[in-house]
């Protein structure tokens, strides 16, 4: 009778991780809402008319959590395969398996020399540590070379924002450390140095994409979730949160996973100081086109997923979806899918009404169609996303460290991808997690490990929040054994073009108008992270296995 009142905003991983935990702890006075017709926030996917199902981007489940695992088990059943990770880069006209300094080798020989030489003269003489931005890290980590072929246009196409604009914390430590004797050898060898392996898998669900596994949280939620719901207006003073509706619902607790710059800004307008409005403001995010298209072929290829750090095409990732069930399509023996990412800022511009047609084009000019196969595209999909990659800049922390403790104080925790803005733990299972800690937290008392902050009282009774790259969960990959070199199953063709992909205009433009970077600001209590995030560098490798949860 007198448990607390907690609503939920946002009905995707965050919100779900929340009310299913709230579910199972039997707690019974809660309630979840989102805007949408469905549940899943990004997490989402769709079967189209044409039969195709799509995920809003290649989604990839690499779980560091004991808790996720469970929860996937328990409402998947065995109804989900298991996959081979197999990625790879495009670039110079050729297929460069990943990781990327593992594999120079299939570079022009100019290409390769730069690159090899650059690292070499990175990890010997360059100190990273010193690094006030992503893009200084990236030089004394990598080196000219690699530098200048793949992370810099890489990440810029990914991220829509220069690489010095950005933090190094996000990466965290663990990449900061190649083996360029490795990569020598390689070169010198002739040795092949694939990332994948049978130790390197990945779940998918069978039927239905990514978003299955969401839409299984509907039936244990029965009751505790209402669609269509807009939230408009929170007053704090009351603890009353305002839908578009018209309805007024009271709350002792809000969870939210709005974006955290809309949540201070717009929803809750009014009450906030202005020094955390304007903070909030300037955290900074990418938008993204996800464009699928549907080709009447059986599939030529085995790969899960592939990076374009060139311009000749204007996505920085490509999935073959229908290799990861052979029901993504409506018939897999007869028909393939894939899915391009493309994203957009103010720094990137994208022209939403052209999207489709430029994909089509970029993937004939990256060799992944040809022209004559146009008549076999059978399904086209777009979806836009206005908040898709959180970016995480310089400032980043020490606006969170203003903005989370004063709503909190307030009732108000904003968790997940946008809600805590903390891209280095917003994959699907650290947004599921952050919800499931939270309840953790407010029902027990446990001090919440995904976050990264923790909450330290001041001298003068205020709530400061610290910054602390949890050890225990990172982003990225599990950390399973390395498969070290792949024999005799694809092996990429080699090319002999020599031509210099250059950097991107938009890259260099961007770079120009960017004015200044106050690159030394960081919050304090900020630590690096043990492991890291490959799946957005394609160029590290899991070097051991590294325990989760
Ligand atoms: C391109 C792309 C690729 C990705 N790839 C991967 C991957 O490979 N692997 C992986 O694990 N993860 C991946 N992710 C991340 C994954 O999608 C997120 O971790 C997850 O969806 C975040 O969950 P969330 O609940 O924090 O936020 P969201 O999924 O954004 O959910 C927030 C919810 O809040 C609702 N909402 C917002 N405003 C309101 C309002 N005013 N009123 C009511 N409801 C509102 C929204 O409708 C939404 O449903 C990817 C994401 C993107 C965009």
């Amino acid at each position: 009778m007198d448990e607390k009142k907690i609503v939920i905003i946002g009905a995707g991983p965050t919100g779900l991780g929340a009310a299913y935990r709230l579910k199972e702890l039997g707690y019974k006075n809660f309630h979840m809402y989102d805007r949408n017709p469905h549940i899943g926030g990004l997490a989402s996917s769709f079967t189209d008319s044409a039969g195709f199902t799509w995920d809003i981007g290649g989604h990839v489940m690499f779980s560091h959590y004991k808790y996720y695992d469970k929860c996937f088990e328990d409402l998947m059943g065995k109804d989900y395969q298991e996959n081979m990770r197999e990625c790879w880069l495009r670039m110079f006209d050729t297929w460069v398996p990943y990781p990327f300094q593992n594999n120079i080798r299939y570079l022009p020989k100019q290409a390769c020399y730069e690159c090899l030489a650059g690292l070499v003269e990175a990890q010997t003489k360059r100190d990273y540590k010193s690094a006030k931005n992503f893009k200084e890290f990236i030089d004394a980590v990598f080196g000219d070379g690699i530098a200048k072929y793949f992370m810099t246009p890489y990440n810029f196409k990914v991220w829509a924002h220069p690489a010095e604009m950005m933090n190094k914390e996000w990466i965290g430590e663990r990449v900061a450390v190649l083996d360029y004797n490795r990569a020598i050898k390689n070169v010198v060898m002739g040795t092949d140095d694939f990332g994948w392996g049978p130790n390197n898998t990945f779940k998918f669900p069978l039927f239905g994409g990514t978003g299955e596994f969401y839409r299984r949280f509907a039936k244990p939620l029965e009751g505790h979730y209402t669609l269509n719901k807009t939230l408009d207006f929170i007053n704090i003073a009351k603890k009353e949160v305002r839908f578009s509706d018209g309805e007024i619902v009271k709350y002792d607790q809000l969870i939210t996973a709005i974006p955290l710059d809309k949540l201070c800004n717009d929803v809750i307008n009014g009450e906030m100081p202005r020094e955390i409005k304007k903070a909030t403001k300037n955290l900074k995010h990418s938008g993204g086109y996800m464009v699928g298209v549907g080709i009447k072929q059986p599939c030529p290829s085995t790969k899960s997923w592939m990076y374009f750090p060139e311009d000749n095409c204007p996505f920085y990732r490509v999935t073959y979806l229908s290799n990861y069930s052979k029901f993504m399509t409506p018939d897999h023996k007869t028909h393939y899918s894939l899915l391009c990412e493309t994203s957009y800022s103010e720094f990137k511009h994208v022209d939403g009404k052209t999207i489709v047609e430029d994909t089509i084009k970029g993937l004939i000019n990256a060799g992944l169609i040809k022209e004559e196969d146009r008549k076999d595209i059978v399904d086209t999909w777009v979806y836009h996303a206005d908040y898709s990659y959180p970016t995480p800049t310089v400032e980043r922390d020490g606006i969170l460290a203003q903005a989370i403790p004063f709503l909190e104080q307030h009732g108000i925790f904003s968790r997940g991808r946008f809600g805590m803005w903390k891209y280095e733990v917003s994959n699907t299972d650290h947004t599921l997690m952050q919800g499931v800690e939270l309840v953790n937290r407010l029902l027990h008392g446990e001090p919440e490990v995904t976050i990264g902050m923790k909450y330290e009282s001041t001298t003068d009774g205020r709530n400061a929040a610290v910054h602390e790259r949890p050890k225990v969960a990172g982003s990225g990959d599990p950390r399973r054994a390395p498969a070290a070199s792949a024999t005799g199953k694809t092996s990429p063709e080699r090319a002999t073009v020599a031509s210099h992909p250059g950097q991107s205009k938009s890259l260099d433009k961007a770079i120009a108008g960017l004015k200044e970077v106050k690159s030394g600001h960081r919050d304090p209590g900020d630590k690096a992270e043990a492991h890291t995030s490959e799946e957005e560098l394609g160029v590290t490798t899991p070097t051991k296995e590294v325990a989760n949860d």
